[in-house]
């Protein structure tokens, strides 16, 4: 497989065989992200493509799992990606699932019936970053969606049948915005009613905009227990009727994996106890937290 720098991927696709069907991300300004600094936005040609997907399907393995990388590769025209999609299914045995990163943007130029097109070609799951519900927030990281954009990409997806997971992220409000971020992400995270939450907490990368912010004092991170204060904000404020929400990411403190509605209450009840007891041997250690 030729993969052009570095790769990432959600946790959940970690046996999937990723198909780097982009290069970087085609935005690439958000104040906290550094995943693809340096790399130039690029859609490969669908003969590359093609020569990695011939290349995976020489082993004759069972592939059930494919994640196409890298940001937003949502961004292929739709024409392109159905090309890709299929000739991932003439090739690939045992194919069952296709996931993709996306942005809002990607997602509003498209449909519904472009996207159950995709649906019906295996694409079953876009991971789409929210990052705050609060508008606040997401203007000062420079995200490049409005919360309606936001909240109307992720009906379309619903309305698709493909299944939608979110992420969050724990401190990005800053420890002056810290509950209003909570709270309103956790409303939002409502009205997007995803079927997944993934909430990293915030880890700031050196030579990101962020960390100058960080680093002239414009932003106060929230202490440990004030992530876990947010979390618990968070899951109170969360009404969506269906999903699975996880804060096992290795960046958190606390990993919890909760399933929604029913585990709710219990889990907020360990959250609270970790928040009254205050003790930090109850936190994931320091050294064990990374990206
Ligand atoms: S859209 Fe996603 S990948 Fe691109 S800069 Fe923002 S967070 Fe990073």
């Amino acid at each position: 497989m030729k993969y052009e720098g570095m790769i990432f991927r959600p946790p959940s696709e970690a046996e999937s065989l990723i198909l780097q069907v982009t290069v970087g991300c085609s935005y690439n300004r958000c104040t906290f992200c550094s995943a693809y600094q340096g790399k130039r936005f690029r859609i490969k040609s669908f003969e590359e493509v093609r020569e990695d997907i011939d290349k995976a399907s020489s082993y004759g393995l069972r592939v059930q799992k494919v994640f196409l990388a890298d940001g937003d590769a949502l961004a292929i025209p739709q024409s392109d990606l159905i090309r890709i999609l299929e000739y991932l299914r003439k090739r690939v045995i045992g194919l069952e699932r296709v996931g993709i990163y996306a942005n809002a943007k990607d997602i509003l130029k498209k449909d519904v019936e472009e996207l159950k097109a995709l649906k019906d070609l295996s694409l079953g799951i876009i991971y789409l970053g929210l990052e705050s519900g609060y508008r606040e927030v997401l203007k000062r990281i420079k995200k490049n969606a409005t919360i309606d954009q936001l909240i109307r990409a992720s009906k379309r997806v619903k309305e698709s049948g493909i299944l939608l997971s979110v992420t969050v992220i724990l401190g990005i409000g800053g420890m002056e915005g810290s509950q209003v971020h909570a709270m309103e992400t956790g409303k939002v995270l409502s009205e997007m009613d995803p079927d997944y939450v993934g909430a990293l907490s915030l880890m700031v990368v050196p030579g990101t905009p962020i960390e100058r912010e960080i680093k002239t004092g414009k932003l106060v991170l929230p202490t440990p227990f004030g992530l876990i204060q947010e979390l618990e904000t968070m899951i109170q404020n969360c009404q969506c009727t269906r999903c699975f929400f996880a804060s096992n990411h290795a960046s958190n403190y606390l990993p919890l994996r909760i399933q929604m509605p029913e585990e709710k209450e219990e889990a907020l009840r360990r959250i609270r106890e970790v928040l009254r007891r205050k003790d930090p041997a109850l936190l994931r250690p320091e050294y064990l937290r990374g990206l």
